[in-house]
């Protein structure tokens, strides 16, 4: 039992860390305070120095990223960098110094007032934007006052911020740094997105300025959300043994990356995995996965200034293509908008985005765009196995203006003399309740259907997926989305098709015995989800799994089948 003091935030990269805390401090102004401020020309000359400085940085910090394959963090600073060009900064900069400010003060309120009319829009992607600009603007005026980076010594720690510069975190590796805690952050903030690529632990949302100091010893539990302030040695003692646990755990989970996910009487379900950039599959081959279920070809188009080109769409998919094998590698169109807004897109401000203009409603007005994806994917098919898949499907008409827009691509590809794949799988993501509900007449237009979880619970149970308010409520055990899931998995198999799932709740054990009871062919998930999923499935039964949903489909109340369930598999 915990006996020491325990700070609650939100788990989001899931494990154990124990460290001395590190506070990363905001304030420049003791700094500033000690600045000797010249003659405007001088401040100029100073500020444009310092801003070629930060560039340089900036691009070191991108080929250095691009060298080791971390996409999302050279992207983030490819958006560092053009902020850094941006001519209407510089000469606001500019201005400030001919009014006889401190080149640094200048940087700093110019960047303020930038991220604070980002941040003044009801957009939670301009929120995040506001960081980036405020990151860049601290970068410059480090440099002009030349404060050096996070000091970080040998031993590992855990950083505490309120919020935290995204370039700060594409420097430090996760040998020294192992844990995370920030007062702010989202799960979708560019911060947390480089954390978890890293493999760092991390919690958001502790309100724990006061409580971590530099200095205190804390063990963080990543998955709980828990940050244990000074630990005694029974606790160390536990906390030791679990990190001990997740390493042996670990190992072992590679050793068993070969097994197929097959249930105890025989049942197999593919176990594929969701990847955002064809890097991801690096991890994906470690953990053993039956190909990709959900390439979210996004990432591709985002942290960038101008559409990728067929060629370049091309490339990226037929990668990821080649590396599946034999497997199946579903690629998702574009689904932008909602939380995922493209700054080259012209998208008006919308006051409800997810309920607005994204996805497939995107590819069938800008078909320009949408035959580009679909000519690259086709030619992608020629090195591998390739399906397609519509993100946002509500009506069978969307999948048969899709099919014509593939038609078109076929008909380009042909008449370019290029080579491509004649016959691709089409599947739609059923993330929609209409889609759920009409999903009988879906799957006659279709191949395949993947059950998007994370959209389709939010629009069941009306509860915004990134909303923290009202997180408890966002509960994919609720009895409405359980009795859609099993609906639309009947309707797939009604018309001889096969039915997988691509939303969080597949790589979740406790729904993976459920969906197995249900019939679903193929579970798609984060790699590192992979084997906690596979090991429960080679352990169970159907006809036990079939049985269960029965009693869990009786209960009214998603908390108590939540319940239901971990007591269930505890027996
Ligand atoms: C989903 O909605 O469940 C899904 C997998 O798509 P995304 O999370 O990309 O919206
Ligand atoms: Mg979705």
């Amino acid at each position: 039992m915990t006996v020491s003091e325990v700070l609650k935030g939100i788990g989001i990269v899931a494990g154990t860390a124990i460290g001395k805390i590190k506070v990363l401090s905001e304030d420049l102004s003791r700094h500033l305070h000690h600045y000797s401020v010249e003659a405007p020309v001088r401040e100029v000359e100073k500020f444009l120095v310092a801003l070629n400085q930060a560039t340089e940085q900036v691009e070191k910090i991108i080929e250095n990223a691009n060298k080791h394959g971390e996409d999302k963090q050279a992207g983030i600073m490819e958006a560092h960098l053009a902020m850094l060009g941006d001519p209407m900064l510089k000469e606001a900069v500019l201005q400030k110094i001919k009014d006889s400010m401190s080149a640094p003060q200048a940087v700093l309120e110019v960047t303020q007032e930038y991220a604070a009319e980002f941040a003044a829009i009801d957009d939670q992607y301009l929120l995040e934007r506001s960081a980036d600009v405020l990151d860049i603007g601290r970068r410059i005026a480090k440099i002009l006052l030349d404060v050096r980076g996070v000091e970080l010594g040998s031993e590992p720690i855990i950083l505490f911020a309120r919020d935290i510069e995204p370039s700060v975190l594409t420097d430090i590796s996760s040998e020294v740094v192992t844990g995370l805690i920030l007062e702010h952050g989202s799960t979708t903030s560019h911060a947390v997105i480089i954390a978890k690529a890293k493999g760092i632990i991390t919690v958001v949302g502790v309100p724990g300025s006061l409580k971590l100091l530099d200095g205190i010893q804390v063990a963080l539990d990543g998955t709980s959300g828990e940050v244990v302030l000074s630990p005694d040695k029974a606790e160390l003692g536990l906390y030791l043994a679990r990190i001990r646990e997740e390493r042996e755990r670990y190992v072992r989970d590679l050793a068993n990356a070969s097994l197929p996910a097959v249930t105890v009487d025989g049942k197999r379900v593919q176990l594929a995995v969701n990847i955002s950039t064809p890097q991801d599959m690096e991890q994906a081959l470690m953990f053993g996965c039956d190909g990709v279920g959900l390439y979210r070809t996004e990432f591709l188009f985002m942290g960038r200034n101008n559409f990728p080109t067929e060629e370049e769409q091309f490339q990226a998919y037929r990668e990821v293509a080649e590396k599946c094998g034999e497997n199946l590698c579903v690629i998702r169109t574009l689904d932008i908008g909602g939380d995922k807004p493209l700054s080259y897109l012209d998208i008006d401000q919308e006051s409800n985005p997810f309920l607005g203009w994204r996805a497939i409603r995107i590819s069938l007005e800008r078909t320009d765009l949408f035959v580009t994806q679909l000519k690259a994917i086709l030619r992608a098919g020629v090195y591998g196995n390739v399906a397609l898949m519509l993100p946002m499907v509500i009506s069978s008409g969307e999948i048969r203006r899709a099919k014509e827009c593939l038609g078109q691509a076929m008909s380009e590809l042909e008449h370019e003399d290029k080579d491509f794949a004649r016959s691709v799988p089409l599947g739609i993501m059923v993330e929609t309740p209409a889609a759920a509900v009409i999903a009988p007449h879906l799957a006659k237009e279709c191949d395949f259907f993947s059950i998007g979880t994370n959209d389709l619970v939010q629009y069941t149970l009306a509860v915004d997926r990134g909303n923290q308010k009202v997180r408890k409520l966002y509960n994919y055990f609720h009895p409405a989305v359980l009795r859609l899931i099993d609906g639309v998995i009947s309707a797939a198999h009604d018309q001889g098709i096969w039915a997988g799932m691509c939303g969080e709740m597949a790589g979740d054990p406790l729904a993976a015995i459920l969906l197995v009871g249900m019939g679903i062919d193929e579970l798609s998930m984060n790699a590192t989800a992979m084997p906690k999923v596979r090991e429960l499935i080679r352990g169970i039964d159907v006809l036990l799994a079939k049985d269960l949903l029965q009693q869990v489909l009786s209960l009214d109340d998603g908390v108590e089948i939540r319940e239901y369930l971990v007591k269930a598999l505890k027996n």
